[in-house]
């Protein structure tokens, strides 16, 4: 799940948030809103913040929603002054919309609601993060348990860094089975620049032998998700594109 607002505009219109999710005094507030520091100027860009169907629509008060639907979980967000793009199968950071005041707001203000099993919930709860060029979460949990099942085939020594000529800090016997990841390009080894992280050093790839339907797997995930990534830069540079302008074309300082 990431925030509605990306983080290159959440900083270049700095966004804050004016009211938070709960209870107010009698008031239930079925979400958190976001505005920026001088809404009158402002045309935010507002994303999707995960992969789903964006239903967009008018309400009988003017107000102009979008709700992106995936399973269980619906992603309300309200009060655009524009939406953007019609009703459709988005992905996460897609542009659906720019900031406004449409319905019974009283400022400028993005309201993002939550809903989980068709109850709303604090959507900080599910630990949003910014839509922004950063690795996907998936993609670092991904790279941290990138851990294939080797085997070396002659005795090799454990350096310090991952050079030839680091100190030795440990030694590994021959045909010791152990799980490790490569994590470093260093000194080459018969022409291997591959170090794997094993205890506290570094050995080169050069001989040992990886499990290759183990570590392979792991790779096509990993390789997967670092496609998905480039994906979402090339699409985070859209916003920036769209964040330069208003709804009527013009450019926005
Ligand atoms: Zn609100």
């Amino acid at each position: 799940m990431y925030y509605p607002i990306s983080k290159p505009d959440w900083d270049k219109y700095k966004c804050s948030v004016s009211y938070t999710y709960g209870q107010h005094g009698t008031t239930r507030h079925d979400g958190i809103d976001y505005c920026p520091n001088n809404p009158g100027n402002a045309a935010v860009p507002i994303i999707a913040p995960m992969d789903g169907y964006c239903n967009q629509w008018k309400d009988g008060n003017g107000a102009l929603y979008s709700w992106i639907v995936n399973g269980n979980i619906i992603s309300n967000q309200v009060h655009y002054r524009e939406l953007v793009g019609g009703s459709r199968q988005v992905k996460a950071g897609d542009v659906v919309g720019i900031m406004g005041m449409t319905g019974n707001a009283t400022g400028v203000h993005l309201h993002w609601g939550v809903k989980v099993n068709g109850v709303f919930i604090n959507p900080d709860s599910l630990n949003p993060i910014f839509f922004n060029s950063q690795p996907s979460t998936e993609m670092v949990t991904l790279e941290n348990n990138l851990n294939c099942t080797t085997t070396n085939t002659v005795s090799m020594n454990v350096r310090q860094t991952p050079n030839t000529t680091a100190p030795i800090v440990d030694h590994v016997a021959p045909n010791t089975n152990f799980t490790t990841k490569i994590v470093a390009s260093g000194d080459a080894v018969n022409g291997n620049t591959n170090w794997y992280k094993y205890n506290n050093g570094y050995i080169n790839q050069a001989y040992v032998k990886e499990n290759p339907a183990d570590c392979s797997a792991i790779q096509a995930q990993l390789t997967a998700e670092q496609a998905k990534n480039v994906d979402y830069t090339t699409r985070l540079n859209n916003v920036h594109a769209e964040s330069n302008l208003n709804p009527a074309g013009q450019v926005v300082v």
